[in-house]
């Protein structure tokens, strides 16, 4: 469950009573924190109870819209995790302990009682055994919901789906929820799903739905219970006061940033014995922070009283001063120590709010900034006192990130609590993620409102603009999609010059997106490893059990990262990298639990490289097939099943034969940013309707005109802006 957010309302300041943050956490069967809680597998039936079809009245939105909005926001842990959710439907109405999972909207005395107070807008309440396995969970959303008004009065609220002013995002409450379900705590990030307070629609004056969208500490934090986390690191250690050795500093953030971006990968929060564990963190440099939870988010709201983080402890913790830990290099599979002692004093200076200019509103939810577009911020809290002009007295702000400038730091007087404002200038390229921002005293001291500025694209997008119009965002956003990179500055440069040399007319802008996008798809880039993920897929699985497709999107693009890690085409030793890749890839990928399961290491040669042939469709000839047979027969170990299943990825008919199928899948994939059946589709005739086209004209994607119906649908384009 979560607590409403505070809104202070700048021109008319009453404080109102505030909550705090954390970094992904997960649960416990104890206060030892030991057993974590988890499914004890990762397909997990859910059932959505038929009051999600006949909202009640503090629901404003249609039984379509609500099952939507719980089909996503089931959509989203999966796809960003190896969890597949069995979603069926129940007549059950109570989020009770009945055998069923059930996510319920239902007004009953069962679910009314699970909530103590209006403010929690939804609650999950999970079963576990003492082996930490969950054995069933339930959802139910507060059918008295109240919210703050800006004087702190607790007044009637409802759901809606639509940002109704005042109500709350029903999918965000979902979303949340449904992390809980699955075993996480709240997060100490203040840009998660999983942070403890939720905003109300018309915060900042938009609609709250950062919190629709996972950040990387949730995703961070769902992998590290159920994975994939192939090719990803972790940074580990303990946090202790004064020393590392001392007294364990319980509550604690630790939170990393990823030097090159400045953005917030993912945190933790250090447990009773005074260790903490980031998982799922891609290869990189970090630079890792140790903040007390004293606000935005509160240590005492991360966990529940039963499990490893008490509140009725975690809110006793002696105080200590933010500790900018050092840069940590975490590397693939590794585990990069780094143990912390933390100065035990009253901090001096403590940003407890965030907010906007525009809005002159202050809260505890992240506000959403958007590339290219200047905007003013506020933060406040204790001592949050600029330092006047010309003196070097007060607090200074800046933001850890190449793409994010600050300027004109100033005092704003009169509001009963210091609040500094300040401009931002994001650059358009400034990649999507969670910011901090970083407070430093004239003595020293740090504070951070730690990932208080997000990324989340199209939230805070002003109506009649659109991103994908900006041809440098566009190219840059094919990189995100297609590569799992950031542009280098010759691509970026030669591609939007592409489009750019149309100058303004409208027709030849048109073609030219339409070939530069498809060129990402076609670039040796992507058919040297997201491609190639795909053909291994197929040769290895043949197509997903019940779909037309090897491959689903939250496993491609995991491992389409790790054969792209280090690699652009045409810079530096980029062949040889690639090709170190791809042998480590295939290499762990026959050593997976599911590939050994398929081929038993008893499987003769002929036997193996028969099977993959069959998935393939048939695609060696008799040559090839015997080379492959002599070749395993040769070398039948691991690293000869990952040759042979390389050659018969690389076949030259495989590459011919599924390239369409290909080519529109990851249309959905890349630019749609899921399966090709997920919400809003619930099948393949999408798909399938794309192929048949494709196919008909040969592959010409022109003729076709799909790559065109793509980047300029609606899903799409509602991705960039409003
Ligand atoms: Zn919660």
């Amino acid at each position: 469950m979560r607590l409403t957010a505070t809104l202070l309302v700048l021109a008319a300041l009453i404080l109102a009573p505030a909550a705090r943050p954390r970094a992904y956490t997960l649960q416990y069967t104890s206060t030892a924190a030991t057993t974590q809680v988890h499914w004890p597998t990762t397909n997990i039936t859910v059932a959505l109870s038929t009051s999600l079809n006949s909202p009640p009245s503090y629901v404003h939105a249609t039984g379509a819209q609500v099952v939507l909005a719980a089909r996503r926001a089931l959509s989203r842990w999966a796809l960003a995790s190896n969890i597949q959710f069995n979603v069926t439907t129940s007549a059950a109405q109570d989020a009770a302990a009945d055998g069923v999972s059930l996510i319920t909207i239902a007004d009953t005395g069962t679910n009314r009682a699970l909530f103590s107070t209006g403010v929690q807008p939804g609650r999950a309440r999970v079963s576990f055994d003492g082996s930490g396995n969950i054995t069933e969970a339930d959802l139910a959303i507060n059918p008295l919901v109240t919210r703050f008004d800006a004087f702190g009065n607790q007044v009637s609220s409802f759901f809606s789906t639509d940002g109704a002013q005042d109500s709350y995002d029903l999918e965000s409450t979902f979303v949340h929820e449904i992390g809980h379900m699955l075993g996480l705590e709240h997060s100490g990030e203040v840009a998660a799903s999983m942070q403890p307070r939720q905003g109300t629609n018309g915060t900042y004056n938009l609609p709250s739905f950062t919190t629709r969208t996972l950040s990387s500490d949730d995703v961070a934090g769902i992998r590290a219970v159920y994975g994939p986390r192939s090719g990803l690191g972790s940074i580990a250690g303990r946090v202790g006061y004064n020393s590392s050795t001392g007294v364990a500093a319980f509550g604690a953030h630790v939170f990393a940033e990823e030097v090159a971006t400045g953005r917030l990968v993912a945190g933790n929060v250090v447990n009773a014995a005074g260790n903490y564990r980031i998982d799922s963190l891609p290869p990189g440099q970090y630079r890792v922070v140790v903040e007390p939870l004293d606000e935005p988010v509160a240590a005492a709201q991360i966990g529940s009283n039963g499990g490893g983080y008490p509140a009725s402890t975690l809110s006793n913790q002696p105080p200590f001063v933010t500790t900018e830990a050092g840069t940590v290099t975490v590397g693939a599979e590794a585990t990069a120590q780094l143990n912390v002692g933390v100065n035990g004093a009253v901090p001096a200076i403590n940003p407890r709010f965030i907010g906007t200019g525009a809005s002159f509103q202050l809260s505890t939810v992240a506000v959403p900034i958007v590339p290219g577009q200047s905007q003013t911020i506020l933060v406040a809290g204790d001592n949050m006192n600029a330092a006047p002009v010309g003196t070097v007295t007060g607090v200074s702000i800046s933001i850890n990130s190449p793409y994010i400038s600050v300027s004109n730091v100033q005092q704003l007087n009169g509001f009963g609590i210091p609040v500094i404002s300040f401009d931002i200038s994001p650059s358009i390229l400034t990649p999507p993620g969670e910011y901090s921002v970083r407070a430093i005293s004239s003595a020293g001291q740090v504070a951070y409102v730690a990932g208080g500025l997000t990324v989340d694209l199209p939230n805070g997008v002003p109506a009649g603009q659109n991103l994908s119009d900006n041809s440098q965002f566009f190219v840059a956003q094919h990189y995100r999609d297609f590569l799992s990179r950031e542009p280098d500055q010759s691509g970026l440069d030669f591609w939007t010059n592409e489009i750019e040399s149309c100058g303004r007319d409208a027709a030849c802008r048109d073609v030219k997106r339409n070939n530069v996008s498809a060129a990402f798809f076609l670039s040796i880039e992507f058919q040297q490893t997201g491609y190639l993920v795909y053909r291994l897929y197929k040769a290895a699985y043949g197509n997903a059990a019940g779909t037309p497709v090897p491959v689903r999107f939250q496993q491609f693009f995991p491992d389409t990262q790790e054969i792209g890690r280090g690699v652009v085409v045409g810079v530096g030793n980029w062949q040889a990298q690639l090709e170190a890749n791809k042998q480590a890839f295939a290499l762990k990928f026959v050593q997976r639990p599911e590939f050994i399961a398929r081929y038993p290491r008893t499987l003769s040669p002929t036997q193996f490289v028969d099977a993959l042939n069959t998935n393939a469709g048939g695609v060696l000839d008799a040559t090839e097939r015997q080379n492959l047979i002599d070749e395993l027969s040769a070398n039948n170990t691991d690293a000869g099943r990952a040759s042979v299943l390389r050659k018969v990825a690389d076949d030259s008919n495989l590459v011919q034969q599924e390239l369409n199928r290909a080519f529109v899948l990851m249309q959905y994939f890349g630019y749609m940013r899921r399966n090709p059946d997920d919400p809003p589709d619930a099948d393949f005739s999408g798909y399938n309707f794309w192929l048949g086209k494709l196919n008909e004209f040969n592959g010409n994607y022109i003729a076709a005109e799909m790559v065109k119906a793509f980047i300029t649908s609606i899903e799409y384009r509602q991705r960039f802006g409003p």
